[in-house]
Order: C-alpha cells, then structure tokens, then sequence
C-alpha cells in the first residue's frame, strides 16, 4: 500500500522508519545474530563513518551470514580502517569543483544540487562519505545561491537532485524546490538520484508521486539498487507507483566485491530491474574512497565480468560499464 500524507501534526511513516533504522552496531549484531569477534573492529569503524541501516533493509539480510552480500554494503568492518594508496577523501576532486552552496556542474547541459546530507542508509563505499557536507545547504532559504546559478545559466535544462539523499527531505520542502526550479524557464527535466524507493519504500507517498506528477518538469529518477535481493516486494510496489505516476526509472549500481561481482547476479539484476520497469544504466567501477578499498573489483577482472554478462542479457539489459575520473565531462566507458 502507498501511504497517504498525514495530518500535518503527525511526523510520516516514513520519517518514523527513518528515525528507527539501525544506528547501534552492538543492535545490529544482535538482531542479525552476528559472530560477536567481530564487533570491537566493526565498532571502530562505525565511529569514522557512522552505521544506518533502515529495518526493512535489515529484514532482507540472512541472519547469521556475515558475507551476506546485503550486509558487506552497509556493516562496519575493520578494513576499512587498513590504509590504501591512492584512496582519498574527496575521490572525484569534487571539492575544488563545486560552483557555489551546494552545486556541482561537470557536465554540459545538467547541474547537480547536493540538496541534503541526510541519507536513508550509510554504504560503506559511500565515495561521499568524507564529504563536508556540513557547508552545504539544507532548506529552501539556502538553496537561493543555487537557484539564481541555474537561473542564470540557460544551458542548464536538467537539474539533478543529489546529496545525500533527497528524498531525505520533506515532502513539503521538495515541493518547495521543485516548484522554484520549474520557475526556471530553461529547465525542463528534474532528475533525481535517489537509494530511498529501495531502502525504505515507504519514501514513495501519495504526496511525493502528487508533486512529480503535477510538476511540468518532467520527472526522472535514477535508482541506487546493486542487488537482485534489494527488490523486496515494498521496493516494487514502490517502483510501481513512481512507473503509474510517468516517472522515467534507470538504475546504477556500483561493482563492489563480494556483492555483485558476478555476471549471473548481475544478469539477474537487470532482469529483476526490468520486471519492475526500471531500465539499467550504470554499471560505475568503484570510486577509490578511503575505506572502501577492500571492495575494488580491478579493471581487468571487471572487463571480464561485464563480457560474460554481455552475452546473458539483451543489450537493452545492459547497463554501461563506467568510471568517474572526475576530470572529463562524461562518465569514462571501460568497454
Ligand atoms: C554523474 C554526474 C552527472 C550525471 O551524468 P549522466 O551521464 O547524465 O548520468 C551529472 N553531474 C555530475 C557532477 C555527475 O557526477
Ligand atoms: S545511498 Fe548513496 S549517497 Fe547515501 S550512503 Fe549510499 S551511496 Fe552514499
């Protein structure tokens, strides 16, 4: 079911699943009946990057397994504490790029807005996990600076919704945003790059599918699912609601070791996706943050991966293999 908005006075189900995720590692263990050996490493490294795990999310993980290719994306470990040449805080050289609170415009014709910092789960590999986000805005009043830059750059027509992640915010507030960028007479398309439809599905309110539906702008959203078993049965009930409400659905997916590193679960994600009506569209080899070393699948081993699914799937299935090298205007395609 799509849960309706609730009266104002009440905070949403969604912000209550939110504000209930797995933020204790010790808890963590406990409810998925972890090997407790590993807890003082796992607590370490929740400190440099904290733990969030949404309940649904955690329902998904087989108890007991520690290599539960769910759990290895969002668990503390205490490699990510192992120093790894050539890992950087700020992989994508994203600091020195920035156009002003919050922006980020690499690209012809599309501007990223870091709309938020708030994030529905902490991925280990996270490449913004060592982001200052704090510099960045969070309400409407402090998107203005942003908002006169798309203005007054009129090759920008679409505006990508980052963070963060925006679906984080209110729904009140991102009617507020997107309502201010549909001012903006050269911006046609709102795209918003989101992991919350599958993480916490609940996300997916008759609200928010009203804003995307009345808005002119015309809505995109490219999903974060790395996993065939992401798709819960909330996830597609989700993903059916944004498809009946017209929003155009991609995915991207990180190759991450251990997780997906493997062309039949790869083929079966993309045809979980496509059952589901979402088209993949990025397949981005890791980006070389620090801490999240342990999960590079080399270049190389990741060719080999990607020819043995190129002949599983129909190339419409096929996302494009990737790397950000964070100078060129374009994804970098390794096949
Ligand atoms: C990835 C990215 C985009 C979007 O690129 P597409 O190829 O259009 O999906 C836009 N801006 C920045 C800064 C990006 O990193
Ligand atoms: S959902 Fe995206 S932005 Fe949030 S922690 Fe995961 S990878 Fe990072």
């Amino acid at each position: 079911m799509i849960h309706r908005t609730e009266p104002a006075w009440q905070t949403p189900v969604w912000q209550q699943s939110l504000n209930s995720a797995f933020n204790d590692v010790e808890a963590l263990f406990d409810y998925l009946e972890l090997d407790k050996s590993l807890l003082p490493a796992s607590l370490a490294s929740a400190k440099a990057f904290r733990l969030k795990v949404p309940r649904g999310y955690a329902e998904l993980i087989t108890k007991g397994d520690p290599n539960d290719p769910l759990l290895l994306q969002v668990l503390p470990r205490g490699v990510e504490l192992e120093d790894a040449p050539g890992f950087t805080t700020d992989p994508l050289g994203e600091l020195k790029r920035r156009e002003g609170p919050g922006v980020l415009q690499k690209y012809q014709g599309r501007a990223l807005l870091l709309a938020t910092a708030a994030c529905g789960i902490n991925c280990r590999y996270c490449f913004r996990r060592h982001y200052p986000y704090g510099d960045d805005p969070a309400h409407r009043e402090q998107w203005q600076p942003a908002l006169d830059y798309f203005r007054e750059n009129n090759d920008i027509s679409e505006v990508i919704l980052s963070g963060g992640d925006p679906l984080s915010l209110s729904d009140d507030t991102l009617r507020d945003l997107v309502e201010a960028l549909a001012e903006i007479p050269h911006v046609r398309r709102l795209r918003i790059h989101s992991r919350l439809p599958v993480v916490l599905p609940e996300r997916i309110t008759g609200e928010l599918l009203d804003l995307l539906g009345d808005s002119w702008l015309q809505p995109v959203m490219v999903l974060h699912v790395n996993h065939p078993r992401e798709l819960s049965d909330a996830a597609l009930e989700a993903l059916s609601a944004l498809n009946t409400s017209r929003v155009t659905l991609f995915n991207q997916s990180v190759l991450l070791k251990g997780v997906n590193d493997d062309p039949d679960i790869l083929a079966r994600l993309s045809e979980s996706l496509f059952a589901a009506r979402v088209i993949p569209y990025y397949l981005h080899l890791l980006d070389r943050v620090q801490g999240a070393a342990h999960f590079e699948v080399s270049q190389e081993q990741a060719r080999k991966t990607y020819q043995s699914l190129r002949k599983m799937v129909p190339g419409y299935l096929l996302p494009r293999l990737v790397r950000d090298d964070g100078e060129l205007p374009y994804k970098l395609p390794i096949l």
